[in-house]
């Protein structure tokens, strides 16, 4: 029977394994082919509700001008207020900010938090910019895309290079042009300032959560467990030291520099401390130095990708060695990666659930805000287990009901939630 979306489908198969938007797309029409989505759906959630890109005039140091290109993408609002991160990087790119919104819908529909998806971006390089400067710039942006946010709009949060200071900022030009504080307007902002507690370790957190449901499948405790993490960032740094506590064994951690390997398991809090100190991994005693793409392919039981997009590729997927692959990054393994992954019998946590805690407590973030009434550390991250815990054991009933596997199932989930909250608002057409 012939296919009305194939057409649609071919347009946006592209060749470029690591075009980012490319990778979203192919997997959501699978899971929509699967779910046998409705035609006029799939068109409408196929694509961004919107993109803005704005030209940003920043005022340097030197007392010139220099204009600055970012973006904004909202890609869906059926569940509620567009929420994700703004990255500032040299090499951000409209694609990769389009699929980044549209992981953020799909992650938000997974574990089933109001929200839709959205994204920013600002081609910038931040490491040659004066604190002056960024928040120039980050004022200026805000303003630029004032009419698009807000508590009931679009809910910005950090995302690469990007922090709580950042957050202030933008709170506070929001909070100056609607003359009055609103602190619900982005979250991932400093305690005082109406963060919550739990906040900068949810993600890892999340990533601790989803890997203790994952070792049961396996019959592993924590103790017997070995786990490599790439990154050493807010994800992997965070989601390192909480498996270190509760009794993994790491073995391996990155940062962009390279990695350093004990087949012995590694003392994270003093890794830690040491990367803060010299801003580097190396010279660090009695272990092996390893580059990112020696540390993916140790052997292992859990990996844990949390430093970016495309690290795990049809060139390196045969020689992962894990059992357990928990994505705490976006999108670090291409469509042609799973399926060698798949075919090896790895269990993958993808990423939309794996590191969804992040968006989790964004949200428990925005809901305190709103109400003014601050819950405990304690009370923040028990809510969050809960959450991820539920999703977790939900994807893999769904995983196998479906006979997919849990990427795909995940994909089929989410879609289906936000197709029907689609279906039953109606296309306003
Ligand atoms: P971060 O900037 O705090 O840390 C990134 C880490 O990755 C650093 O250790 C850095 O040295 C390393 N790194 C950067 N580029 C690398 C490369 N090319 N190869 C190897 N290592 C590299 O960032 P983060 O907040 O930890 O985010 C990491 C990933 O997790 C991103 O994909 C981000 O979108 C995703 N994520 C973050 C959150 C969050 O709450 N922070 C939530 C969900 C998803």
């Amino acid at each position: 029977m012939a296919n009305p979306m194939a057409d649609e489908m071919r347009r946006f198969k592209g060749s470029d394994e690591k075009n980012p938007f490319e990778a979203m797309s192919e997997r959501f029409d699978r899971a929509a082919t699967l779910l046998g989505l409705d035609e006029d759906l799939y068109r409408v959630m196929r694509v961004p509700s919107r993109e803005i890109k704005v030209y940003i005039p920043v005022r340097m140091d030197t007392g010139h001008i220099q204009v600055f290109e970012g973006y904004r993408v909202q890609h869906n609002f059926a569940r509620g207020p567009a929420k994700g991160g703004i990255r500032y990087a040299p090499d951000v790119t409209l694609d990769e900010v389009k699929a980044l919104s549209a992981w953020m819908t799909w992650k938000c529909a997974v574990v089933n938090v109001p929200f839709g998806g959205g994204k920013g971006g600002i081609i910038c390089d931040p490491a040659q910019m004066s604190i002056g400067e960024l928040e120039r710039l980050t004022r200026r942006y805000t303003s630029e895309l004032i009419d698009f946010i807000g508590p009931d709009k679009d809910v910005p949060a950090p995302d690469m290079n990007t922090n709580e200071q950042t957050m202030a900022w933008i709170m506070d030009t929001f909070s100056m042009h609607a003359r009055h504080t609103v602190t619900a307007v982005v979250t991932g902002k400093p305690i005082a300032l109406g963060g919550s507690l739990g906040r900068r370790e949810a993600t890892g957190r999340g990533v601790l959560f989803c890997v203790n449901e994952a070792i049961k499948r396996f019959n592993l405790t924590p103790q017997e467990t070995t786990v490599v993490v790439q990154g050493s960032g807010n994800v992997g740094g965070i989601g390192a030291e909480l498996m270190h506590q509760e009794g993994y064994k790491v073995i391996a951690i990155s940062d962009v520099g390279g990695g350093i390997y004990n087949k012995d398991g590694l003392d994270i809090p003093d890794v830690l401390a040491y990367l803060r100190e010299n801003k580097s991994l190396e010279g660090y005693p009695n272990v092996e130095f390893v580059d990112n793409k020696q540390l993916l392919e140790i052997e292992c039981d859990v990996l844990a990708p949390c430093a970016t997009e495309n690290q795990i590729t049809s060139e390196n997927a045969d020689r992962i060695r894990c059992k357990i692959l928990a994505e705490g990054a976006n999108g670090p393994t291409t469509p042609k990666a799973d399926k060698i992954l798949h075919d090896k019998g790895i269990f993958v946590i993808p990423d939309i659930l794996a590191n969804a805690g992040g968006v989790t407590v964004s949200y428990f973030e925005w809901v305190q805000d709103r109400m003014g009434y601050f819950w405990s550390e304690d009370e923040v991250n028990s809510r969050l287990k809960d959450k991820m815990v539920a999703s977790f054991n939900e994807l893999c009933h769904y995983a196998e009901k479906h006979d997919v596997d849990t990427r795909t199932a995940a994909y089929m989930l989410a879609i289906d939630r936000v197709a029907y909250d689609t279906r039953m608002r109606g296309i306003y057409a």
